[in-house]
């Protein structure tokens, strides 16, 4: 390959400053630094509404290595910085650059059990990708693509287990089987100790199995993840609902030393609006369930057909949002609107699933919001009655705040509608436990290394409080801090 005959698609003022920047490192051609960032091939729009196949194809050895070169190996790099657990991307990048990849994916995986799952899910434009220096000059670097074609190439060849520290005796239980769970239970199997993780559904991985579609997350990498976690000598029973079966003080009643609650946030919110309670309305969490759990996106050979119209109308806008839309137009749906209160500014969804919504041809309505859904005689829904929104002064949460403008309704044909607002924890828990706090949102309150207010149980992911965003990394970064609070307790005693 002659590097200088590349198209290397970055601006006259980009290449100056990479020049002035770092022509004196001797061991690093500038010239590497030039190349566009690699964009990830995808499958042709046209073909992927029609199949639950996988959008993102990953990158091709060469073009890994390509965009590796484009890291600047920075002195004190800030990506790390925005990287929840940590991961050294520095140094697994300069080893991709030497075509190193066992290398690489060693460096992942001392921070990061789920790289292969990271790597497809993360936000990473506004955690790693936002803090690496080439974005100031340029585009960054593409790391969540590069996290994602080492973990996949690790998982082809098979993954080389990391030395287990000798058995300490000490038993821990881990509720939920999320990433925050499994994030707990790899750390402190390594360490030595006897971890059993609890899951109250029958196919282990939280979200990452029950929410999000096989098309951004195959689940065969999901459960190629959890294997690794089991290999690390973490137990994991389903079919387990703790609050039900056992309660918390069972479980310390039965040895466990350090219980950590990862339960997550799984019972939806609802607008009550009226015409909720009409046939063919949905909240996102059991259409998604439906769809990714008993696979009805397999029917017939599942038996669990998901029944939609011809029209959906999702209502948020979110990645639920996304993913709801993006599912129902793979089933067959002709027109998917999503309904959205704020503009498309505010959305919360990752921008890279807006614009794969877009392309895929589901309609946005913007600054809308629902203000009843209207059945017919037979009790099934046929349109949402919708109000207009402008945007006023920023609201707590920094956005701004939508108010509606009087006398501005429509509707919008739907014999489908799904709820996608929003989720908090279930109560089962909480009810049943003495001395575990909550916040008003039914959130465990939970300190920086996870402790809540009774001792000997930690808890962090979407069911805690103390952290902004519900991502699959913030959800491993809480359980990677309380496994290290978690390991002191159970080594020193200290609380
Ligand atoms: C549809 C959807 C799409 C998303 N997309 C993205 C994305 O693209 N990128 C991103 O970073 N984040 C995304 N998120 C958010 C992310 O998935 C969550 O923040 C993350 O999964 C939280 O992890 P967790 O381990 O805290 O909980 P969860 O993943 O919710 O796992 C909790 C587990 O605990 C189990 N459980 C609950 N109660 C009990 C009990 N009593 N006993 C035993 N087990 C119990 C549950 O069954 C579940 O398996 C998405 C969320 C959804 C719903």
């Amino acid at each position: 390959m002659e590097l200088n005959k590349i198209d290397t698609g970055i601006s006259t003022k980009e290449m100056i400053l990479n020049i002035v920047l770092y022509k004196e490192d001797p061991n690093y051609p500038t010239v590497y630094r030039y190349f566009r960032r690699q964009e990830m091939p995808k499958q042709p729009i046209v073909e992927r509404i029609k199949n639950f196949n996988e959008v993102a194809l990953g990158f091709e050895p060469d073009q890994a290595i390509m965009e590796a070169s484009r890291c600047l190996q920075c002195q004190d790099p800030q990506c790390r910085r925005g990287c929840p657990v940590g991961i050294n991307i520095t140094s697994f990048c300069g080893y991709v650059r030497e075509g190193n990849f066992d290398k690489a994916i060693s460096v992942i995986r001392e921070s990061n059990s789920l790289p292969a799952i990271c790597g497809r899910v993360c936000p990473q434009e506004s955690q790693c990708e936002a803090y690496c220096a080439m974005g100031q000059t340029g585009s960054p670097l593409a790391i969540g693509a590069l996290e994602r074609f080492l973990a996949d190439y690790e998982l082809k060849k098979g993954i080389t287990m990391p030395s287990i520290a000798p058995i300490t005796g000490k038993k821990v239980a881990v509720i939920g089987s999320g990433p925050a769970g499994l994030t707990v239970a790899g750390d402190l199997a390594k360490l030595g100790h006897i971890v059993s993780i609890f899951e109250a559904l029958h196919t282990p991985g939280g979200v990452l199995a029950y929410g999000i579609p096989e098309f951004r997350l195959p689940k065969s990498i999901v459960a190629a993840e959890v294997d690794y976690v089991k290999r690390l000598g973490a137990k994991l029973e389903t079919n387990m609902v703790i609050g039900k079966i056992f309660t918390i003080d069972e479980l310390v009643e039965m040895g466990y030393q350090a219980i950590f609650l990862g339960t997550g946030a799984g019972s939806p919110y609802f607008l009550s609006i009226s015409g909720e309670n009409l046939n063919g309305v949905y909240s996102a969490n059991e259409f998604l369930t439906r769809c990714n759990l008993m696979k009805s996106y397999l029917f017939p050979e599942y038996d669990t057909p998901l029944i939609v119209g011809k029209e959906v109308v999702v209502i948020g806008g979110g990645n639920v949002t996304m993913d709801s839309a993006r599912t129902a137009l793979r089933l067959g749906v002709e027109k998917v609107h999503v309904v959205y209160r704020r503009s498309e500014q505010e959305m919360p969804a990752r921008r890279e699933e807006v614009l794969n919504a877009k392309d895929e041809g589901i309609l946005f309505n913007f600054l809308t919001y629902p203000l009843r859904l209207i059945g017919n005689s037979r009790g099934w829904v046929e349109k949402v009655e919708c109000g207009m929104m402008e945007l006023c002064e920023p609201d707590e949460t920094g956005r701004r705040r939508p108010v509606p403008i009087p006398n501005h309704s429509f509707t919008i044909d739907a014999q489908t509608v799904i709820i996608a607002i929003g989720q908090g924890p279930n109560p089962l828990l909480s009810k049943v436990t003495k001395d575990l706090e909550t916040d008003r949102d039914g959130r465990f309150i939970a300190d920086e290394w996870g402790r809540t207010s009774k001792r000997g149980i930690w808890s962090g992911g979407d069911v805690a409080t103390g952290w902004a965003d519900a991502t699959v990394i913030n959800a491993m970064g809480t359980g990677k801090r309380a496994a290290s609070s978690i390991h002191q307790f159970l080594t020193t005693g200290q609380w």
